[in-house]
C-alpha cells in the first residue's frame, strides 16, 4: 500500500545526517528541531500557531480538552473515519453524534450535520477523509450561526488546499477553530515513529493547547489545569523538516498516480473512481474505488492472488463498533455510510508508484471484471 523505503532512499543522506546530528546533540526532548519544524509548518500552512504533540489521536484529544467542554456536551462528526476521531470524544465524557456522509466524497454531509444540531451541540469534527477536504464553507457557516467550535481532523489531508466561493484558499487544517494532524509513518507527511500537530490562528487558544499538551503547566512544576504528556521527539522533527520540503511534490506524485488510475477505470461500469470536489484539491492519502454490483470482496481476493495489496477503509463503520455500545447508546441510522462500507476498496497509493506498477495494478483490477 505504501513504499516508505523507496521514499527514504531518495532523502537518505539528508535524513541520516539530521538524525545523527540530533543523537550527537543529545537534545531529544523539546529540542531546536521541534521549534524549527513548528515554524516551518506555520509558514507552509499560513497559520499563526503550530503545536506539535505525540500523535494524531493526542492532537484531537488536546484540542477537545482546550475548549472547556462539559461532560454531556455533544460533538457532531462522521462514522466513516478512523476510530481516533470518535474515541477521544467518548474518552472525555462528551457525546459523539455520528451523522451520514456524502456518497460521492465520503465526507460528512453538511445537511445531515445541520439536522443533528441541538442545544447541547458544542463542536463539529469534520474529517478530510482520504485526503480531500470536507464541505468546509457550509460547515463554517453553520458553526458561526450556531456558535460551535470546528476541529478539523486533517490526519489524511495535510497539504490539501480548500477554495472558498470568493476565490480565497486555505490549507486543510487551518480553516476551523483548530486543526489536528498525524505524522504516523504512512500519512502524507510521515515521520519514523509517532507524531502529531495542532494548528490554530487563535492566540489564547494556542497557549491553552500548549499548556494542556504539557502537563497543564505554564511555569515548570506549577500546574494550572489537568493536562497530558504529549510531545514530538526532536528526532522525529528532524525527519519531518526534511520531508516537509517535499510535501508538495509528494502530493503531485500521488495525484499523478490517481490520474493514471482514473483513466484506466473510466469506462468500467462496475468501478466508480473517486470524485474530485470542486472546492478542494486532493492529497490522495488513499485512492478509493466504489465497486458496484457486489464484487468488492472478490476483487480484493483476486488482487491478493496477484500480490497486490488492497485495503478496506474501514470494514466496520464506527457507529456499529462494539466499543460504543453501552446501555445509553442509540445506534444512529446511517444508510450511506453502511452502503459505502460494502463498496469501498483502496488501491496502493504512495509517492513512489511507477508506471509499470500502476499498469499492472489497474490491468489486474480490470481483469477481475472482464472474466
Ligand atoms: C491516522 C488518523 C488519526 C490518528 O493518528 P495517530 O497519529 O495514529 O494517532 C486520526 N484521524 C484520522 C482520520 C486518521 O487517519
Amino acid at each position: 500500500m505504501v513504499d516508505l523505503r523507496g521514499q527514504y532512499e531518495k532523502i537518505k543522506e539528508e535524513v541520516d545526517t539530521a538524525v545523527l546530528n540530533v543523537i550527537q546533540s543529545t537534545a531529544f526532548i523539546r529540542g531546536p528541531e521541534v521549534k524549527s519544524l513548528e515554524k516551518e509548518l506555520q509558514e507552509y500552512l499560513s497559520v499563526k500557531h503550530v503545536i506539535t504533540c505525540g500523535n494524531g489521536t493526542d492532537a484531537l484529544q488536546i484540542a477537545l480538552m482546550a475548549l472547556d467542554l462539559k461532560p454531556g456536551d455533544e460533538v457532531i462528526t462522521t462514522s466513516f473515519t478512523f476510530i481516533a476521531t470518535v474515541e477521544v470524544i467518548s474518552l472525555l465524557g462528551l457525546v459523539p453524534i455520528m451523522v451520514d456522509i456524502d456518497p460521492n466524497t465520503f465526507n460528512i454531509d453538511s445537511e445531515e450535520m445541520a439536522k443533528a444540531i441541538t442545544d447541547k451541540t458544542k463542536a463539529i469534527i469534520p474529517v478530510h477523509l482520504y485526503g480531500q477536504c470536507a464541505d468546509m464553507e457550509s460547515i463554517m457557516n453553520m458553526a458561526r450561526e450556531n456558535n460551535l467550535y470546528v476541529i478539523e481532523d486533517t490526519a489524511q489531508a495535510i497539504g490539501a488546499d480548500y477554495t472558498f466561493t470568493d476565490g480565497s484558499t486555505k490549507k486543510a487544517g487551518t480553516i476551523g477553530t483548530i486543526g489536528c494532524t498525524s505524522f504516523f509513518p504512512s500519512k502524507n507527511l510521515g515521520c519514523f515513529g509517532d507524531g502529531g500537530a495542532i494548528f490554530t490562528d487563535d492566540d489564547a487558544l494556542a497557549e491553552k493547547l500548549r499548556i494542556v499538551a504539557n502537563h497543564g503547566m505554564r511555569v515548570k512544576y506549577y500546574h494550572d489545569v489537568i493536562g497530558v504528556n504529549s510531545r514530538l521527539d526532536n528526532l522525529q522533527a528532524a525527519v519531518l523538516r526534511i520531508k516537509l520540503r517535499s510535501l508538495d511534490n509528494y502530493k503531485k506524485a500521488r495525484n499523478e498516480a490517481a490520474n493514471y488510475y482514473d483513466e484506466a477505470f473510466k469506462s468500467s461500469e462496475q468501478i466508480k473512481t473517486p470524485e474530485r470536489h470542486p472546492s478542494s484539491d486532493h492529497a490522495f492519502h488513499q485512492y478509493t474505488l466504489q465497486i458496484e454490483g457486489g464484487g468488492r470482496d472478490g476483487l480484493k481476493e483476486h488482487l491478493a492472488h496477484k500480490d497486490i495489496p488492497a485495503m478496506i477503509y474501514y470494514p466496520v463503520p464506527l457507529h456499529k463498533q462494539k466499543a460504543f455500545k453501552n446501555s445509553e447508546y442509540v445506534e444512529p441510522v446511517l444508510p450511506v455510510t453502511d452502503l459505502l462500507t460494502e463498496k469501498v476498496i483502496s488501491l496502493p497509493m504512495h509517492t513512489e508508484l511507477t508506471e509499470e506498477q500502476l499498469k499492472y495494478i489497474s490491468e489486474s483490477v480490470l481483469e477481475f471484471f472482464n472474466n
